[in-house]
């Protein structure tokens, strides 16, 4: 059975006093880890205050983003075993604002997921459409697109340790949900496409729903059995937000 996961994405937002209350207030009532799995993701500067302030409880951390590469001459960038080494379990890769601001392509992408891998993190893929794919009935076969160039590169055994989550571009920071029954069918579609090349694979997969949750809707998109948690940004950064949202999601059902 899936347990639902819940991850905070504090995009470049914080500070020591912020991560000092969120990470206290976000491990306190955690849910039992098999009814939901959480975990925050800081900018990279207030890593070690999360994971010393989360040490011993069930509140993973985890980064926004990885290089492609192992080591070397690659300044600025921060390497999978680095992170590994820091006790991170989840990286981002693929998130829209990194596709789009940053120019992040399919291939980089797969060769972050890749990079994640190796070094025995858990690799958070982000797929979504902008608007104007959805609007022109794009959307199944931007986010086929997204799956496949990392399922060719990896391998479909590699989705095995790692999670997928569905971001629509429109409703990321917007304030605009998909309905419950949008992020299901896409969600659907994922599975269905990794059960294409590995059935078993698929069954376990966890795929998240990203885009806008807030404690007034996590409620109906977690009970939706196909969404097995969210991505969570604007949200993550007020702890009774995040806390409600957290446990909206223990409280949905596992599949
Ligand atoms: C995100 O940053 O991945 C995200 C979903 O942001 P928000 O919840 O603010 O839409």
């Amino acid at each position: 059975m899936r347990s639902k996961l819940v991850i905070g994405n504090w995009k470049m937002n914080g500070s020591t006093a912020m991560a000092n209350a969120l990470v206290n207030a976000a491990g306190k009532h955690l849910p039992p880890t098999d009814r939901v799995e959480v975990a925050v993701l800081p900018p990279f500067p207030y890593l070690a205050k999360v994971r010393d302030l989360a040490a011993g409880s069930a509140l993973n951390w985890g980064a926004q983003d990885v290089s492609a590469h192992d080591e070397g001459a690659h300044t600025g960038e921060v390497a999978a075993a680095m992170l590994a080494e820091f006790g991170c379990r989840f990286v981002l890769v693929g998130h829209s604002e990194r596709r789009h601001e940053c120019g992040e392509d399919d291939r980089l992408i797969a060769a972050k997921f890749a990079a994640a891998r190796r070094a025995g993190l858990t690799p958070v893929l982000c797929v979504g459409e902008t608007r104007d794919e959805r609007e022109a009935g794009n959307t199944f076969a931007v986010v086929e697109r997204q799956l496949e160039t990392v399922a060719d590169h990896n391998g479909i055994a590699a989705f095995a340790a790692a999670v997928v989550a569905y971001e629509p571009v429109w409703a990321i920071g917007t304030g605009l949900t998909a309905t419950p029954e949008q992020a299901a069918e896409v969600h659907g579609r994922i599975r269905s496409f990794c059960a294409a090349l590995d059935d078993t694979i698929a069954a376990g997969l966890r795929i998240l729903y990203g885009g806008s949750v807030k404690p007034d809707n996590a409620v109906q998109l977690f009970a939706e059995p196909e969404i097995d948690g969210g991505l969570i940004g604007g949200a993550s950064l007020n702890a009774e937000h995040f806390t409600a949202i957290v446990q909206a999601a223990a409280s949905g059902p596992r599949r």
